[in-house]
């Protein structure tokens, strides 16, 4: 997960009550969550939904409200639905998002599983990594195309791409100047505007020494 920070004044459909999912409503969502799931980080997934983070249950109060809006995929809402209502909240500057729940990527591009766990006791950080944890391992979906297999194979390749600038880092033959730019390139790929960006970074939050050199890229 990644923390959002939503421009302050809501775009003018929702002050007016006309519509949550306006064009203005979902240039400002895309912009502000860097077109990505907020669940799963998928970028620009095949349905990207305008969700309400707290029901609406009829209430146009809620229906309009700037801060109850996010966006997820379909696949992410459907398994979100009512079952899972306390979630934590991405927008919230109060919260290290990242930090509360650990995300390790699968060892290959086949592997069965992979780790979401919370780093904390909270109610709302274990439920959240439960339905991240359903999200990256479940393949009973009604969408045949989209599975829990599909992802990880997807979080495997963006993680490659980290280990390849890895191993062109800690390589005895690789040049100086190549050494520069691997670290560049993680750097980069510690951005939380990345696809998957929990899994690259906590692959780094994990290795202290390269912690160490590319720390301030982990926005
Ligand atoms: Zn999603």
């Amino acid at each position: 997960m990644f923390n959002v920070e939503r421009p302050k004044l809501a775009p003018l459909s929702l002050i007016e009550k006309k519509s949550w999912t306006g064009s203005d409503v979902l240039h400002s969502l895309r912009d502000a969550f860097y077109n990505k799931c907020y669940i799963c980080e998928t970028k620009e997934p095949l349905s990207l939904n305008v969700e309400h983070f707290d029901a609406h249950m009829d209430d146009v109060d809620k229906m309009y409200d700037w801060n109850n809006l996010f966006l997820a995929c379909a696949r992410c809402n459907n398994f979100k639905r009512h079952l899972f209502n306390n979630l934590i909240n991405c927008t919230d500057p109060k919260l290290d998002v990242l930090r509360l729940i650990r995300h390790a990527p699968p060892v290959t591009p086949f592997a069965k599983t992979l780790t979401i766990e919370p780093t904390n006791n909270e109610p709302s950080t274990i439920e959240t990594a439960s339905l991240i944890r359903k999200v990256f391992t479940d393949d009973n979906t009604g969408n045949k195309d989209i599975t829990g297999t599909f992802l990880r194979k997807r979080v495997y390749k963006r993680y490659s791409q980290l280990l390849l600038h890895i191993n062109t880092y800690i390589d005895e033959d690789s040049l100086e100047s190549e050494k520069v730019d691997a670290i560049l390139r993680i750097k980069n790929l510690m951005n939380k505007n990345q696809e998957y960006s929990a899994f690259l970074r906590w692959a780094i939050i994990d290795s202290p020494e390269l912690f160490e050199v590319v720390k301030d890229s982990i926005n």
